[in-house]
């Protein structure tokens, strides 16, 4: 009977149990979670600030879950080495556990720049946890004046959860636009002005060089009187434990498309890798909740000695503030093409590229995009489709009959 060990218990790990189980319904199956909760839906904890939501719902699987699975989980402890010569781990309490078959599923951890008097701050916050959720929402009242430091997705989304409960709310980058790493320009403002409309202030293109106990003084001088601090200025994949082991390391851990790392019987899933994204043809951390328990799946059978293969990876965000929705994916390689539709209520931005849809930008209107996504990760030539009425309008009937009774056989 093999032994599984699969450190982390998030969205990867999920998929990892689901994997192993799919191949394996005898081994053994131990998960080491840092956090105390039961795997739960990361992007939640804004809904949760929000009162849309509460810490039962957030599980991202039922109950029953590890019991099913015949999973153990031990909660609050960290795997702090990994002998992969030996094939077992350590843990923070000191225990060992041997292992026939490991899985990395660490995820990502907040990254915190060295900002000076960033000691003399006593109400800062990261946004990542439930736990973190807990502690801002003990920390605001009604009169808080919050500043939030990134306006990428954690820092707009804290900002969404709080708005209702505080004062005001100002979301500073040091990017001259929100969400940069997933919008242009012109999407970008759009996002911006609506926020704006619904009370949200930002300060972009400049950050916090010094705080003063709860005054940030920014690089263009400026100075923003808070009570509360967050901090979501990015984050760093968790590779520490991998690299100690000698095991094949850059932003995030080397995995294959079969998820295994450069050590033997060693698979790594989620967050805390870095791999192939096929509509850019290059190799980075894709942060991403999907691909992250396609992944974990992924390493789950072929850790269970079935075959899987996770290499049609692109980026790709769903979300939306307030109401508006944005819907992106691929990216925009250089000398792509753009499509272009909009007015005052949404943006539609397709990017082609030697005759295939390389990515896309979405505000507004951002029903049927699974189309789009699709031809992305299949890189579907668009000669084979009707894409002038695609431009126009997702639509499953101008996609080409091969193509169509794949779907409705269920094949994509
Ligand atoms: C506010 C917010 C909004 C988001 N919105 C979206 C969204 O809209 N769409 C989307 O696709 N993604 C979104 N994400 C990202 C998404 O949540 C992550 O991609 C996903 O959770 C990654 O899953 P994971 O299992 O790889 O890692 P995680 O969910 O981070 O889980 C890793 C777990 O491993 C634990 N761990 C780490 N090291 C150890 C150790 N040594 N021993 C034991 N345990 C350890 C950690 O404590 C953690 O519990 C959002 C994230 C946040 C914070």
């Amino acid at each position: 009977m093999k032994r599984y060990v699969i450190i982390g218990n998030g969205v990867a790990a999920a998929g990892c149990i689901e994997g192993i189980r799919a191949v394996d319904a005898d081994g053994s199956i131990t998960v080491i979670s840092a956090e105390q909760y039961p795997v739960y839906c990361r992007p939640l904890i804004s809904y949760y600030l929000e009162q849309k939501t509460d810490l039962q719902r957030m599980h991202y699987r039922g109950e029953s879950f590890y019991a099913e699975h015949h999973a153990d989980v031990l909660y609050g402890r960290s795997a702090v080495e990994i002998h992969a010569d030996a094939k077992e781990i350590v843990l923070d309490n000191g225990d060992v556990y041997p292992y026939d078959e490991l899985c990395c599923c660490t995820g990502s951890a907040p990254f915190v720049p060295p900002m000076q008097g960033l000691d003399t701050v006593e109400n800062k916050f990261s946004f990542m946890t439930i736990d973190d959720t807990l502690a801002l929402e003990k920390a605001v009242t009604p009169e808080s004046r919050v500043l939030i430091i990134g306006a990428g997705l954690i820092g707009l989304k804290c900002a969404e959860g709080l708005h209702g409960r505080v004062k005001n709310i100002t979301v500073c980058d040091l990017a001259p636009r929100v969400l940069s790493s997933i919008l242009d320009d012109k999407c970008a403002a759009m996002m911006q002005k609506h926020l704006e409309a619904n009370g949200i202030s930002f300060l972009l293109g400049t950050s916090a060089k010094e705080f003063q106990g709860n005054k940030a003084v920014m690089q263009n001088g400026a100075a923003v009187d808070f009570d509360v601090l967050v901090l979501a200025v990015g984050v760093r994949a968790n590779t520490a434990i991998i690299k100690a082991a000698g095991g094949a390391v850059e932003r995030g851990v080397l995995v294959d498309d079969a998820c295994r790392t450069s050590l033997e019987a060693v698979y790594a899933a989620g967050d805390c890798t870095q791999y192939h994204d096929i509509s850019s043809d290059t190799i980075k951390v894709m942060a991403l909740m999907p691909n992250a328990y396609m992944q974990g799946h992924t390493a789950g059978v072929n850790m269970a000695g079935g075959t899987a293969l996770f290499d049609n990876a692109i980026p790709m965000n769903s979300i939306g503030f307030f109401g508006l929705h944005c819907h992106t994916a691929g990216s925009q390689p250089e000398g792509c093409e753009m499509y272009e539709e909009s007015d005052e209520t949404h943006i539609k931005r397709l990017f082609v590229k030697d005759g295939r849809l390389t990515g896309f930008m979405l505000i507004g209107k951002t029903h049927r995009t699974g189309i789009y996504t699709a031809l992305i990760r299949n890189q579907t030539p668009l000669s084979t489709v009707n894409f002038e009425r695609l431009k126009i309008e997702p639509q499953l009937a101008a996609m080409g009959s091969a193509y169509r009774g794949k779907v409705l056989k269920g094949a994509v």
